[in-house]
């Protein structure tokens, strides 16, 4: 997003004081703590009971920010940067956002309910995205200051919209609805949560299904408590043809558009679907009632927006738990750990205890559970329900910690309580946990996170997370980039630039890019053993390899005359007819092809060979990323005009051709061919830093504090004492080192980690297994997390200052550090 502030002020009803820059304004942040914040940023200082961003003010102004949205201007800073003050902070950021939304015409879903809300987001955006170039709410971003942050973060890339909208009380719909507008409404199902807030069930629905208020179309499930409420929004119907502008799913009614049958399947339940007069089953794979509801939802999108039901069937089997709530974890003593401890209220317990059953990972299962908040019942009332519901999960042992339920204790069968998370942890080892399924679930307030971390298996304290759904961004972002004909091929080589291979083959395999592109043979065979079968292409095969190549049916790049006959030679031997090869130029780069003067024999040789058929024709470009050699890169592209031309017509063929990589597809577009090679660029990393702004963190490595002391003035650190104290200093050892791919030239005060969201400068040499930081002004413990590169710092700021690239960074990290593959 860049809009400049003459835009956006008279939007707010600002009164301003200081004059309004000409600054493009591209970060609206409400978050004084946030390290992106800029000259680009506009601030929007919101207060709330115990909190007010007015007081943090002078301290943004010294980072640089230079305009502020507030209700009054602090004392001594008028005249240090501009002010531009309203009524009430919060409705100002929302005026602008409804207005920003305004500025785009593609669909938006907009999705209201008790639950699922989020699964739902996650779910269609994995569902759709290989066809949009989607924009959704992160996490759970839902409330009146999340969804307009959401909204805001639109741009002009993308062509679908999904957010979630939650609301505690009446009253609050309206202002979300008018940041979203959805096209599309989807209702989830209405439960018992956050009852407080409302007088009734009923008041609830009327209140949620003011977001639909203008939607083309609501998707939701017929019931009757919910029909009976709907007269209650205004409806109106753009097609005066169309009776209603619902799209109904039911188990009962069978005038619903899409009626439902279910039935279970070994781990899957199969849904039989009657819609528009055919009969079709979709399997779904899942067994609790939750998510069959939440795919049922999504399954209701793609039938609105016409996918074939063949499609459908393939998607929706892919289907995964959204791992934001309910992740599961190898835990001490050959324990399993359902980790819930973001939220307790009574329908989520209900939810997570329908999961744990459904793992069935050991016969013995124990809850840890905290308070429960939002449940509108009273503790009597509450707990009674919870007891029940234990005993119908055939819970054998229940742990409760919270002042509450530590009260209705007798309630439960052997079951022991804590009043708080810190007398759990301090009593943890007289406690014992094995063979068992531990499900943690607590209210965010009760930090379970913490216990978590105790129980999981602390083998692996150095881990390489890939974030799976920032990659899809990334993916689209790219393809936004490119004609609709044009091809792509993703390169996947070293182990997908060091992310993992398997996995992400896997994932754009199911984003349907149209070739992947490996290295050597072994990179192409262990992919088609373990089950890919998207197109590969192998960019430097050895002869050796071309038995196997054939074998696995991998696709190789032919670069010169030695190998085009040993490759011939098999091919005729095993008679086989229009093996597709890939035909390299050399235009340049001199590393790999053939140049001008090997064209007449390569032509020659290839008009009389049927066993091999030439698939394309490539090329690659020497300095796509470098801008001052713009004309070097035009000169290799005239030069791959001109022969791959020649070799068309000489041999009257219609082969794809390709020459852009990352930055090639972001500087010289013109040339993106029949297809083009996307690389770094999906890993999250482009050489641009303006359109950085546009993709999503893929990597992030992390580890652990091992040991933490404090030094006196005099003391040194690590080998060779290249780091010397000049007063007393808390230092943190953290076991990663150069064996694990971090370079030694990041060492000694170059680079820092991040621990708690601040900078902790590396101390001394950095050694095989370990690294050494300052923490003295960080409040931190042994075991807490530590950020090596990800969001801050990032890969290209690392390479920057060691003197390499992102791409030797991301690919040196040691195979000893374990990839974890999430969406979120
Ligand atoms: C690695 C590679 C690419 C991808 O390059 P990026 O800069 O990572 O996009 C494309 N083509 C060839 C031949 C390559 O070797």
């Amino acid at each position: 997003m860049t809009l400049s502030l003459q835009n956006i002020i008279p939007q707010i009803n600002a009164k301003i004081h200081g004059t309004i820059s000409t600054a493009e304004i591209d970060l609206v942040s409400i978050d004084s703590r946030s390290m992106q914040n800029n000259e680009n940023t506009l601030f929007f200082a919101l207060s709330g009971s115990n909190y007010d961003a007015h007081h943090y003010i002078s301290e943004l102004i010294d980072k640089g920010v230079q305009n502020f949205v507030v209700t009054y201007i602090p004392e001594n800073l008028e005249g240090k940067a501009t002010f531009y003050v309203v009524q009430n902070t919060k409705n100002a950021l929302q005026q602008f956002a409804a207005y920003y939304r305004n500025l785009f015409h593609f669909p938006i879903i907009g999705i209201t309910g008790s639950n699922g809300k989020t699964i739902v987001k996650e779910w269609l955006n994995f569902l759709l995205s290989p066809d949009y170039n989607i924009i959704r709410s992160p996490k759970s971003y839902n409330s009146q200051v999340g969804v307009p942050l959401s909204v805001l973060a639109i741009n002009e890339k993308h062509n679908l919209g999904i957010f979630e909208a939650g609301i505690s009380t009446v009253n609050e719909m309206e202002a979300l609805q008018k940041i979203i507008k959805p096209s599309i409404g989807i209702l989830t199902n209405i439960g018992s949560a956050h009852d407080e807030g409302f007088a009734n069930i009923g008041e609830k629905i009327k209140e949620k299904i003011k977001l639909f208020k203008d939607v083309e179309v609501l998707i939701y499930n017929k019931n009757k408590t919910i029909e009976q409420f709907l007269p209650c929004i205004d409806i109106h119907v753009n097609d005066k043809n169309q009776a209603s502008k619902t799209f109904n799913w039911s188990f009962k009614e069978k005038d619903a558009d899409v009626f439902i049958s279910k039935s279970t399947l070994l781990d899957k339940t199969v849904l039989n679907i009657i819609y528009k007069n055919a009969a079709f089953d979709i399997k779904v794979p899942f067994l609790d009632d939750a998510s069959v509801e939440n795919a049922i939802h999504c399954l209701m999108v793609l039938l609105y927006f016409n996918y074939s039901i063949e499609t459908i069937e393939n998607r929706i089997d892919l289907l995964y738990p959204v791992e934001m709530r309910l992740k599961v974890k190898n835990g001490i003593n050959n324990t399993t750990i359902i980790d819930d401890s973001y939220s307790s209220d009574f329908q989520s317990l209900k939810i997570a205890l329908d999961f744990l059953e459904s793992q069935k990972q050991h016969k013995k299962k124990t809850l840890i559970l905290s308070d429960i908040f939002q449940s509108g019942l009273s503790n009597d009332e509450l707990y009674t329900r919870v007891s029940q519901l234990v005993i119908a999960n055939k819970i054998h042992r229940v742990i409760g910690i919270g002042e509450t339920i530590s009260n209705y204790k007798t309630k439960f069968i052997n079951c022991g309580t804590f009043k708080s998370t810190d007398d759990f942890m301090e009593a943890f080892d007289s406690l014992t946990f094995e063979n068992e399924t531990l499900l943690v679930k607590g209210a965010r307030s009760f930090e379970f996170e913490k216990i978590v971390t105790l129980l999981e298996q602390k083998t692996h304290e150095t881990v390489l997370e890939i974030n799976l759904n920032a990659i899809t961004h990334n993916l689209s972002y790219y393809k936004s980039k490119l004609k609709p004909t044009t091809k792509l091929m993703v390169m996947v080589k070293a182990f997908g630039y060091g992310n993992g291979g398997f996995e992400i083959a896997k994932l754009l395999e199911h984003l349907k890019v149209d070739y992947l592109g490996v290295a050597f043979a072994d990179e192409g065979i262990s992919l088609k053993i373990a089950g890919i079968k998207t197109k590969i292409m192998v960019l430097n095969p050895e002869n050796t390899s071309f038995p196997s190549i054939i074998q696995y049916e991998l696709e190789p790049e032919i670069y010169c005359m030695k190998g085009l006959n040993a490759f011939l030679k098999i091919t005729e031997q095993k008679k086989l007819v229009g093996y597709p090869i890939h035909i390299k130029i050399d235009t340049g780069m001199h590393r790999l092809g053939f140049q001008e003067q090997d064209l007449p024999v390569l032509i020659e040789t290839l008009k009389n060979t049927p066993s091999i058929k030439v698939k394309s024709i490539l090329s690659h470009l020497a300095t796509s990323d470098d801008l001052e050699n713009r004309n070097f890169a035009n000169q290799q592209i005239n030069l791959f005009e001109h022969l791959s031309t020649k070799i068309i017509q000489e041999l009257e063929i219609n082969p794809i051709r390709h020459i852009l990589n990352t930055s090639g597809i972001s500087n010289f577009g013109e040339s993106q061919y029949d297809m083009v090679r996307l690389g770094i660029g999906l890993y999250g990393i482009s050489n641009d830093d303006k359109e950085q702004k546009y993709l999503e963190n893929v990597s992030t490595l992390k580890s652990v504090i091992s040991q933490i002391r404090v030094i006196q003035k005099g003391e040194s650190v690590g080998y060779s004492r290249r780091f010397v104290a000049d007063s007393t200093t808390k230092i943190a050892t953290i076991p990663i080192g150069y064996a694990d791919g971090i370079a030694r030239s990041w060492g000694n005060q170059v680079g820092y980690v991040t621990i708690r969201n601040k900078k902790a400068a590396i101390l001394g040499s950095i050694c095989m297994d370990m690294l050494m930081v300052d923490c003295t002004e960080i409040d931190c413990t042994e075991g807490d997390s530590v950020i090596i590169f990800g969001e801050n710092p990032t890969v290209k700021l690392i390479a920057e200052k060691t003197n390499t690239i992102p791409y030797e960074i991301l690919t040196s990290i040691s195979q000893r550090v374990k990839r974890v593959f999430y969406r979120v």
